[in-house]
């Protein structure tokens, strides 16, 4: 077994410039914040933090390089072969690698597995300079707050990375095209976060669209307009963080070599990880699917047992999905959008964390678990929470999608009192109007 990587260190988008050195941020950025406007001191813990950028850096790629160099403890241990260089399809069953000194090897499998991951969607008149105007890579490593951050895009990590440099002390406006935060998202839950966040102070610009950009001596001049038509209009900002998503990755990997093309959106197309070309397999970021770490790990774990001959399936029915801010925000299955979409009879249970006893001793009691389950059968179909340590609970719910659990099952499941995890079972109880607990 043998892997091809580009970069310098393991592990990939997720590891080196994604979810780990955003989290570390989130984590750090969180306390500082608690600390700086009183949230602490009114737990009696006092005294005014001071802000060392540069040390809450150094402590983000410490942890980062922790991890990579666990990804190259788990390769010498597992006897995977790091091959250090970009890799190119060169006819069926052979892979081209070209290394740093401009050498190149030749290998030959039997089985390829094409996981090339994805970029930062470029956006048209807004040039990344890696200066003024970055994308998320540049965000995470900014060495000075800046004074107004612009984000353009409101998904996830816009939302994650504008909340850690607001938390830091920047003001940030958020400008997103369409009419509403997190598309895609249960639009209850999206409604509840921006609200949330704009208590927070983070400015959203819904509806409007950047269609041009020009870095000043004194920073970026955004030109913005209407979504729907109309006049331009100007915004300054320090920084402006482009974050309008992420295309597939595969640039000079030679899939025409194979007879391979990527569709319009750059996309690689696959049926349970086979590509189109006997022996070699996609995963992840590079074909359909939410572009996350977890659905790459499980379309990994399926792909490798078909290749060793095993049956394997991935639920993309049960994928969690996860906002870090904060409040959390977690979800896994339907939308009440798209039940009502598809025309499917179902229940909401509602519990706010307002009425859970250990949400409100924490002082964080924003938010709700909604659960949505059919009205015959009573099987849950989807889960969204806002609320504190939404991304661990919704683990629960994960298990209760792939058992193809009834709300009734887990309203019947004893929770440790007292945990945020009772406002699981109290709003499974309340699909039948059951909450005991509000
Ligand atoms: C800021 C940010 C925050 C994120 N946070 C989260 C999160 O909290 N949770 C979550 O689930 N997901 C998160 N993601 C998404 C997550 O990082 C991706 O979904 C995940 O990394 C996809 O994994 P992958 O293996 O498909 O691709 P990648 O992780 O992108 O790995 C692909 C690798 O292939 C290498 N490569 C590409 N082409 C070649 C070639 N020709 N030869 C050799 N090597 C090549 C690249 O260098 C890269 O290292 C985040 C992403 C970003 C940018």
């Amino acid at each position: 077994m043998a892997c091809v990587e580009g970069r310098e260190t393991l592990g990939g988008t997720c590891l080196n410039v994604g979810c780990m050195p955003s989290k570390a941020l989130l984590h750090a950025s969180e306390l500082y914040e608690a600390a700086r406007d009183g949230e602490l001191a009114s737990l009696g813990i006092e005294g005014t933090p001071t802000l060392n950028l540069a040390q809450m850096m150094r402590q983000k790629d410490a942890s980062v390089t922790a991890l990579t160099k666990g990804i190259e403890f788990l390769f010498r241990k597992h006897k995977v072969e790091w091959l250090k260089g970009w890799g190119r399809l060169n006819g069926p069953g052979r892979v081209t690698v070209t290394h740093a000194d401009g050498s190149h090897s030749e290998l030959q499998a039997k089985g390829i597995v094409i996981a090339t991951g994805s970029e930062p969607t470029p956006l048209p008149g807004v040039a990344i300079d890696d200066r003024r105007i970055l994308d998320s890579t540049g965000a995470l490593a900014l060495a000075e707050v800046p004074g107004h951050l612009v984000v353009i895009g409101a998904g996830v990590i816009g939302l994650e990375l504008g909340s850690v440099w607001r938390r830091l002390g920047s003001r940030v406006t958020v400008v997103e095209y369409l009419e509403r935060i997190c598309p895609g998202l249960d639009e209850e839950t999206a409604k509840t976060l921006q609200r949330s966040l704009s208590k927070q102070g983070m400015q959203f610009r819904l509806g409007t669209k950047v269609s041009g950009a020009s870095v000043t001596a004194a920073g970026v001049e955004l030109s913005l307009e209407p979504a729907a038509g109309g006049g331009a209009e100007q915004l300054q900002a320090d920084y402006v963080l482009v974050a309008i998503g992420r295309r597939p990755y595969t640039a000079g990997l030679g899939l025409e070599s194979v007879g391979l093309a990527a569709d319009k959106r750059g996309m690689l197309d696959n049926q349970q990880q086979r590509s189109g070309v006997p022996g070699i397999w996609v995963i992840g970021d590079v074909t359909a699917g939410p572009m996350l770490a977890h659905k790459a790990e499980d379309e990994a774990i399926a792909c490798i047992e078909r290749i060793a001959g095993h049956a394997a399936e991935v639920n993309y029915g049960a994928i969690p999905s996860v906002i870090y801010s904060k409040p959390e925000v977690a979800t896994v299955g339907q939308s009440e959008e798209q039940l009502k979409a598809q025309g499917r009879p179902y229940r909401v249970g509602k519990f706010p964390f307002s009425a859970n006893s250990r949400a409100k001793i924490n002082h964080e009691a924003e938010g709700f678990v909604k659960v949505l389950a059919d009205e015959r059968s009573d099987q849950i179909l989807g889960v969204h929470i806002v609320g504190p340590g939404a991304s661990e609970l919704i683990g629960e719910y994960c298990v209760a999608l792939e058992f193809a659990a009834s709300a009734e099952d887990i309203a019947l499941i004893c929770h440790p009192h007292p945990t945020r995890s009772e406002a699981l079972r109290q709003a499974a109880m309340n699909v039948h109007g059951w909450a005991m607990q509000a």
